[in-house]
């Protein structure tokens, strides 16, 4: 290549068939590609699917010398290399697991590696990046970049020492990768890894094939066997704990297993063996159902995967967007079911107190950002799609509000009703109690308080006693209610300028419908 201009595009396109058997690139692969091949540094976000790899191993065939890759997870760093070593290309990697790490130093220094892959933990020690100045380097891919920011969902201090590692070798461009950053996120992780920010590129995050429906659980079980009958296909369904993904395994494969449907679990703490067992049998099977936690889906290809289900609330809107692009990567109509309960969003919000101080705003923001999400009567595409910076359309017709609208009723005067009652019952007792209170059932606990003699006693009427539940699981979500330690209901948020009559709350009532994915067909 002549020395300052690399190779071009079409020589990048002869490599791509040659190397990696593709007729061509996708999306913004061939942007993202120039920019390396032309020395330029560069943060590319891409949807996981997108295909981020091949936007540092190609430049990194290409290019003279060794392309160093950081990334944070060993078996993600394996399961590339060994895709990479597939397609011929000359790759190893630096880890605390690798027993050649000898033998990959000296093919490092005799130049006979494309692709070095080091977790930041080793990248980060002085003996690195001296190993680095023994012999010449094309480019520093930052998978993961996310991890860099403390905007991010997965922040990893030891992305914090890969800029001065960087910076004592200018003259190599950087290329940092990510599926999950929003706006605020991206612009830390260009900060932090001294890229320009011309150099960000953003690939579209619609996945028009996959149809959004988001529901209040009320029985998991239940709802999600019915989601499984409707979708016949392989899926995943995740659950937020190892205990309660073993529980959920069995429960429906004691449902499934008689229509012959089989049902695995998958979770870090079941046996290696398993595992790999598990994660095997689901991939080569045309409609098994595989109850996991988050640990399952990073690194496994397996296009026809029909419907992911949430059993719980995702961590941030980032993860359900990852989680549930796990569905329909070859591009069929698949299906993304998500259930909630307000003690979800209960328990998130207690967590947010143990966060320290300088994680605690970020957390919050997307604690709020997904209650958003979830909280919505308006297109559940277009809030995710706006949360990744995108601009779309306000109705997409294929997630559940879009084709079953929710008939909105102006819920203010019922939420000022109950917020009076939280306030002068002294902000500490559960909806229940607050439920006789406001209904006006003076049993023995509501008259040993006196509370059947507050002014708020017995103002709901029969007719809307029963939005009280949906009431208070939507105010939590909001942040408008809080749960005490003990249970207990406290204002918070804008509750106080609801009370004041400054603000309304519109709801989704009467109770929202359960929705199930049988409307996906008619399409
Ligand atoms: P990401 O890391 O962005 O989630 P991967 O790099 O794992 O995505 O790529 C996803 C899949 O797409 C892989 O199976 C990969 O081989 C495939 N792929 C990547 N680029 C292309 C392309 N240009 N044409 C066809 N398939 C591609
Ligand atoms: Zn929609």
């Amino acid at each position: 290549p002549v020395p300052g201009l690399g190779p071009d595009l079409d020589e990048a396109r002869k490599c791509l068939a040659q190397v990696f058997g593709f007729p061509g690139f996708r999306g913004v692969q061939d942007q993202v590609v120039a920019r390396a091949l032309a020395g330029r540094s560069t943060l590319a976000v891409m949807p996981t699917g997108a295909g981020k790899s091949l936007t540092y191993q190609l430049p990194a065939v290409m290019l003279e010398g060794t392309c160093v890759v950081v990334s944070p997870l060993i078996a993600l760093m394996h399961d590339q290399l060994r895709s990479a070593t597939a397609n011929g290309i000359r790759a190893a990697a630096l880890t605390s697991v690798d027993t050649d790490r000898e033998v990959t130093i000296d093919r490092f220094r005799a130049g006979e590696l494309d692709l070095l892959y080091v977790a930041p933990e080793r990248a980060s020690q002085p003996h690195f990046r001296e190993l680095l100045s023994k012999a010449p380097l094309s480019l520093f891919a930052i998978d993961e970049a996310h991890c860099v920011s403390e905007w991010g969902h997965d922040f990893r201090p030891d992305y914090r020492l890969m800029r001065p590692l960087m910076d004592a070798f200018p003259q190599v461009p950087r290329l940092a990768l990510t599926a999950t950053a929003d706006r605020h996120t991206r612009a830390d992780i260009l900060e932090q890894l001294g890229i320009p920010a011309d150099g960000l590129i953003v690939a579209g995050f619609d996945r028009p094939n996959i149809q959004y429906r988001i529901a209040p659980r009320d029985n998991p079980q239940r709802q999600i066997l019915r989601f499984i009958a409707d979708n016949p296909g392989p899926g995943v369904v995740y659950a937020p704990t190892r205990a309660q993904v073993e529980k959920l395994a069995e429960q429906l494969g004691a449902q499934l297993g008689a229509e012959g449907r089989r049902v695995l679990p998958y979770h870090a703490g079941l046996p290696a063996h398993v595992r790999a067992a598990n994660q095997e049998a689901f991939v080569s099977s045309e409609d098994m159902v595989i109850v996991a936690t988050v640990a399952f889906g990073m690194g496994i290809d397996k296009p026809d995967v029909r419907f992911v289900a949430h059993a719980g609330l995702p961590k941030s809107i980032e993860g359900y967007y990852q989680e549930t692009g796990r569905a329909g990567r070859d591009g069929d109509p698949s299906v993304a079911l998500m259930l909630w309960g307000a003690d979800d969003f209960a328990r998130a919000r207690q967590r947010l107190a143990e966060v320290d101080e300088t994680r605690r705003q970020g957390e919050r923001t997307r604690l709020d950002a997904l209650a958003g999400l979830v909280e919505t009567t308006a297109c559940r595409r277009a809030v995710l799609l706006r949360h990744f910076g995108e601009n779309p359309p306000a109705t997409c017709g294929n997630c559940d509000n879009c084709l079953e609208p929710p008939a909105l009723t102006d819920a203010t005067e019922l939420a000022r009703k109950l917020l009076s009652a939280v306030y002068r019952t002294g902000q500490s007792y559960g909806l229940g109690h607050l439920e006789k209170v406001l209904t006006g059932q003076a049993d023995e606990r509501v008259r040993a308080r006196g509370h059947d003699e507050l002014s708020v006693f017995g103002i709901v009427g029969p007719d809307q006693a029963p939005l009280l539940k949906a009431l208070s699981r939507a105010l939590l979500a909001r942040g408008t209610l809080t749960a005490t330690e003990h249970g207990g209901l406290a204002l918070a948020g804008d509750a106080r300028a609801i009370l004041k009559g400054e603000q309304t709350v519109e709801l989704a009532l009467p109770p929202v419908r359960e929705r199930g994915g049988s409307k996906r067909r008619g399409k």
